[in-house]
This record gives structure tokens, sequence and C-alpha cells, in this order.
């Protein structure tokens, strides 16, 4: 897909997180989270800068979600440590307020994976596909539903990403 797609795909997936966060009063996280998942949804295409990597390659699959989820976890734990040392942060950054007990890294590695997730998803609805298992499998992955450049897809997805994430903030505002 096209970033406008992609954007789309990433709001669509952020909306049911958005609701629950809305809905228990937690919407400085789910502003930290659509912030970093709208951030993040063109990462994968770096592919198309970096010379020798093939597009849809390396940094299309579960692994790079992985290793991106690892630093985002190595990020948190950093701020969770500068955050207790200097005292600040505390209650802004507190997943554990969400989901009892959730770790400030566990909290950064699933929002890390989840933003490239939320890229591999939108490109295998294209006919290109996405090898989800590279290096462990030449598979790739496809729905096929339109191409890539289809700027009806790419629109319309964006539209309903905009959509969803409205309507799941108005919801959950009104629990
Ligand atoms: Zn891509």
């Amino acid at each position: 897909m096209y970033r406008k797609g992609h954007y789309g795909v990433s709001l669509l997936v952020f909306a049911p997180i958005a609701f629950v966060l809305v809905a228990i009063k937690r919407v400085d996280l789910a502003l930290v989270i659509g912030g970093v998942m709208l951030w993040l949804a063109m990462l994968p295409d770096v592919d198309h800068a970096i010379p020798g990597i093939s597009h849809r390659g390396p940094t299309h699959s579960l692994c790079f979600a992985a290793v991106v989820g690892g630093v985002f976890a190595a990020a948190a734990l950093a701020l969770e440590a500068t955050a207790g040392s200097a005292g600040v942060g505390a209650g802004v950054f507190d997943p554990a307020a969400v989901a009892g007990g959730l770790s400030l890294a566990a909290f950064g590695f699933a929002l890390g994976a989840l933003s490239v997730i939320a890229h591999l998803a939108g490109d295998a609805l294209t006919p290109a596909g996405v090898n989800f298992l590279w290096p462990l499998s030449a598979r790739t992955y496809t729905l096929g539903v339109w191409r890539a450049d289809n700027t009806l897809a790419n629109y319309g997805l964006f539209a309903a990403g905009v959509f969803a994430t409205g309507a799941a903030v108005y919801l959950g505002a009104a629990l």
C-alpha cells in the first residue's frame, strides 16, 4: 500500500485500542500509542532507501517486528530508569494501570511490534504479498484484494481508519 492506505490500516488496528483506553480514561496512553503507530506506519518501507535490501524483504517480516519491538522495549526500560531516578514521568507512562502488572518493557515491545505488523497487514492485502516468516521461509502471504497503487483503496482505507478511530474515541468517551 501507499502512505494513506498504511495510515488507514494502522488507524483501523488502533481503533479498538483507543476505544478501551478512552473508556478507562487513559487518553494520554491512547495518544502515545496512536502517535507511535502513525509515526512508524511507513517504517518497513525504509527498504526502498537501503541499497542491497530487497523491497518487502527483511523489513517486511515478523522478525523485523520483533527487532523494532526490542528497540522499543529497551527504550522503555531506559525511560523507566530515568523516570524512576528523577521521579518524573511516573503515572504518565504507567501501563500497569492499563493491564495490571504489564511491565513498561512489555508495553514497549508490543507497541513497536504492533506498529510494524499493522504495516505488514496493509501490504498483505496486495497481490505482491508479505513474507512474514523471512528468513525461515520464502513464501509470501497475500489476500490479493487490490494493488498497492489502487487510489480508491488507499483513500478508502484512510477514510475507514479515521472514521473507526473517531467512532472509537466517541463511543469510549460516552461510556
Ligand atoms: Zn511496505
